[in-house]
Formats: C-alpha cells, structure tokens, sequence
C-alpha cells in the first residue's frame, strides 16, 4: 500500500490519473479502495449494480496497459455510470422494472470511450467502472424518487433529495464514492442534481455526445455529461466523451473532439456575463440569490462584467417541454412491449392482453404519466393545438438565447429555484416541473450548460451556479468555471460524515 491509499478518494480525477501514470498507486488498488466505500456507503442507495470481478478485470488490464506505456489519458481512473447508459458486464435497468436485470451486448458509445475505447483495443480514456448508478425512471424525474429500485440519500443531509434524474451520480460523487460519473441531462438532469449536491457537472451541446447506447427518454433533448468534483475534471472526461458518432447515431455532430482542458486557465477580462432578469424574479428562493449575486462578484473581482439581458419566454419553457419530451418519450417507450427485451408480465390471456399487462406492471406512475400526455399531445385534433405550438415556441426560445449572446458571452443565473427539498417534499409531480424552470430554457435551445457549486443556502445546503454558453462553448464554460473554482473553495467542501 502506499501512503496515498488512505485518501485516494478526496484526490481529484486529474490528481488521480497524475498518481496512476507515475505509479504512486495502481488502478487495482484504486479500485479497491473505491468499491470498498461504496460498500461502506451503501446506506445512500447510489449504486445500482457492482460487479466486482469485472470492476478489478478492467483495473489489471488498465495496470498492464501503465506498464506497457499504452495507457489512455484516464488509465486506471474510476468512474461508474448512471444506469441510463448501456454498459457490458453490469445490469442496465434505466431505473425501470421494465428493464430488471437487463445484460446489454454491447457499451453505450459513451461508456466505450471513457472505458477501454470502442474497438476494446486501448483506443479509449481507460477509466475503470466501478458499477452503476440509480437514477429517476427512464430519466424522468427531478428527485430521483421515481426510480423502481428506491430513493437516493442527499449526502449532506440524508432526509434530503439528491435531485434528479441523475441523483445516483451526484450523490455517488459527492460521497466521494467515485472521483466522476457520467449523467444525461434532457430538461436538467445533470445540472439539477449537481447543484442540489454541491458538485460540478455540464452538459454539453446537443449532439456533442453520442446517444448510442442510452436509453432514450426524448431523443431531441437528451444529451450525455460528465459529473465530477471540479471544472477541471469535467473538462477531461468531457473531451473523452464527445466526438462525432455518425455511424451509430445520426443527431451525433460532425465536429471533432476537442482538448477542453488547453483553456481552462484563460483570463476572464471583458468576459461578458449575461444575467437575465427572468431568473432572479420571485420565484427564486432568497438563500440561493444570496449565493449566485456572492459568485457574480466574484467573477467581477476576476474582470468580468455583468450584462442584463432577457429570456422573455423563460417561463413557456415548462409547458412547451411537458409537451415535447412526453410526446417524444411515449413514442421512445412503445418498444418495451415484452417481446423484444426486458420484463414480461406472468399472467395474460392473449398477445394484445401481454402488452396491456407488461405495461401496467413495467412501467412506473410517472412513466406511465407521460406516455399518456405524450399520446394525448400528439393524437388526431391535438397534434396543432399542442404539439405544433410548442415546437414553434421551442424554436423562439431558441431565437431568445441568440439575442442573448449578442450581447454577452456567458450566461448565468440560477440552476434550480430553492436547494434540495424534502425526500417526499413534493407530493404533486407538477411541484417538480416547475422546480425545471431555469434549466429547460436551455435544454430546449440544445445549449451547453453547466452548475458548479457557489456556497451553501438554507440548512447548509449547497447552491450551484448555472452557467449557460452558446453552441460549441463547452471549452469556454469550462474555463469560466475553472477560474472561478481557482480563486473560491466551494467545490473542496465535504459531507460530513463520508
Ligand atoms: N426533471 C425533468 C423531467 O422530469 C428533466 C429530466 C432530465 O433531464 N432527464 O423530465
């Protein structure tokens, strides 16, 4: 064992794949050190699934490859992905019963990447997977409390959400369970749960990221992203992740995979920060404006400057996506039939009372929910009055953020109304979409987007920062994190108790 052994999980991924690659310490005992915490911290309700022998198969065959000098840029760093991604080895559920116990064949081009690369010939980062995370029902959900397979812990307050969908990964990472994680983010399930947990995450420009390999919830939304303690550190599994994937998944984008961690250190003089009066209006809780105006001088003091600007329609942005991603879902979800994979109901009388069955019992109550919305919207007679107006209002909030950027070059704002609630805190589902408010906007417009921690608010809970980039800025949203995470400590804080 070497003296790093004892605190390997409060080292950063960077510092992780530094100690990894000069052999301080070895991805097997790497591993070990990580999976034997998950097992200490069970009691979150993170982890889906671990398979351990293949968890210490991949950290060996990462050891050999540091051995040889074929290691990828990750060699032997771990990561554990939320069960949305298809993943060899582990069960892929999607937080479905639907999908209990499911074996895929193959990875999620995602996984593949971060993990010992699509060929499985080293062309990937070489992360090593250290199991599954839960997550909402097939993504949907701001609290992760529609997951088939139970809550996850907020790890600073246990009677607290760790939001959604992606909770297990925030939590996973903050718990310092894993040093990243992967999420998907469709109306803000990276940048929610980031920001409920006090960690860093971004989801990237619609297409940036394959979709190949995770489970659809709303194909014209969804979109993969790092989660992990700091900028930097998205910033290096971010540039593993993307890449164009045309082959696999036709939204993928033509724009070849970029180093976003060459700029991290750029100054931010003259950057202009856009602030839009609609998300500092009266729905937004007076601890978590404390801590977002805190950070906005911050980056004052770094030589930015603010810039007021508008989202006129910020508020259409609920309506117009609990239409578009139900109708999308309901359309997603019509191939878990009981034929083709995953559960099938026991009892049934004739092939059309299988699907009936397998469905009713599959499915959650909020899965259920939408597909129900997602056909009404988009049946004979509703499709203009619901379907079409919302596409069109979708592409003005589009044409907004345009405006927008003439004006600045970052956004930021808030990434959810209040901190993390109550687990059961909202006992009607409309109470979590308008919870969405600040993070649909840009999820709409297929913006990059990102939450970092910018202090604490009401009962020492952590308050994100949302920062919002034109198409293709992940590499400057990334750097406005970074230096701001370079001069404040926020993202160094720790649960107590892990
Ligand atoms: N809370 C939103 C929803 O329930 C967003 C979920 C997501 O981004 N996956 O649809």
């Amino acid at each position: 064992m070497t003296q790093l052994s004892s605190d390997l999980h409060d080292l950063t991924v960077a510092q992780l794949a530094k100690a990894l690659a000069t052999r301080q310490v070895s991805a097997l005992e790497t591993a070990q050190h990580f999976l034997a915490r998950g097992r200490a911290h069970s009691e979150l309700g993170a982890f889906l699934d671990t398979q351990e022998d293949v968890t210490l198969a991949q950290a060996r065959a990462a050891d050999a490859r540091l051995a040889s000098g074929t290691a990828g840029v990750l060699e032997g760093v771990p990561v554990a992905h939320k069960d949305i991604f298809v993943t060899r080895g582990f069960a892929s559920t999607a937080g479905s019963k639907m999908l209990k116990g499911y074996q895929s064949p193959f990875d999620a081009t995602v996984v593949a990447r971060l993990g010992a690369g699509v060929t499985g010939a080293a062309s990937g980062a070489g992360m090593v997977t250290l199991g599954k995370l839960n997550c909402d029902e097939f993504a949907m959900g701001s609290a992760n409390e529609n997951s088939a397979y139970g809550r996850v812990k907020n790890p600073w307050d246990g009677t607290r959400t760790p939001g959604g969908s992606s909770g297990g990964s925030a939590a996973a990472v903050a718990a310092r369970l894993t040093p990243a994680a992967t999420g998907t983010d469709t109306g803000g399930s990276i940048r929610q749960p980031a920001s409920f947990c006090g960690v860093t995450g971004i989801k990237p420009t619609y297409g940036r990221a394959s979709r190949y390999g995770m489970v659809a919830f709303a194909s014209s939304l969804d979109q993969a992203g790092p989660m992990a303690r700091t900028a930097q550190d998205c910033a290096l599994l971010l540039s593993a992740m993307c890449g164009p994937d045309a082959d696999r998944d036709s939204t993928s984008l033509d724009v070849p995979s970029e180093d976003f961690t060459h700029t991290l250190n750029d100054d931010l003089v003259g950057l202009r920060i856009g602030i839009p009066a609609e998300f500092f209006g009266e729905g937004l809780a007076p601890d978590v404006r404390a801590a977002v105006d805190a950070a906005l001088k911050e980056y004052e003091k770094l030589g930015a400057k603010l810039v007021p600007i508008s989202l006129p329609r910020t508020e259409l942005s609920i309506p117009v996506y609990y239409i578009i991603a139900p109708a999308e879902a309901s359309s997603n979800l019509s191939r878990f039939d009981g034929v083709k994979f995953g559960f099938r109901a026991e009892h049934y009388t004739d092939l059309n009372d299988m699907y009936l069955q397998t469905r009713a019992q599959g499915f959650g109550d909020e899965v259920k929910r939408r597909i129900m919305i997602g056909t009404y919207v988009l049946s004979h007679g509703y499709y203009d009055a619901y379907y079409l107006q919302a596409q069109k209002i979708r592409r003005m909030i589009a044409d907004d953020f345009q405006q927008a950027f003439k004006l600045c070059d970052v956004i930021a704002g808030p990434v959810a109304p209040t901190v993390a609630w109550k687990l059961g805190g909202h006992s009607d589902p409309l109470a979590d979409y308008l919870a969405d408010i600040f993070t649909l906007p840009g999820s709409l417009a297929g913006l990059p987007g990102m939450s970092m921690p910018v202090g604490f608010g009401a009962e020492h809970m952590p308050v994100g920062m949302q920062l919002i980039g034109n198409y293709l800025s992940e590499a400057r949203l990334l750097n406005v994190a970074h230096r701001f995470q370079q001069a404040t400590d926020w993202h160094t804080a720790k649960p107590q108790g892990v």
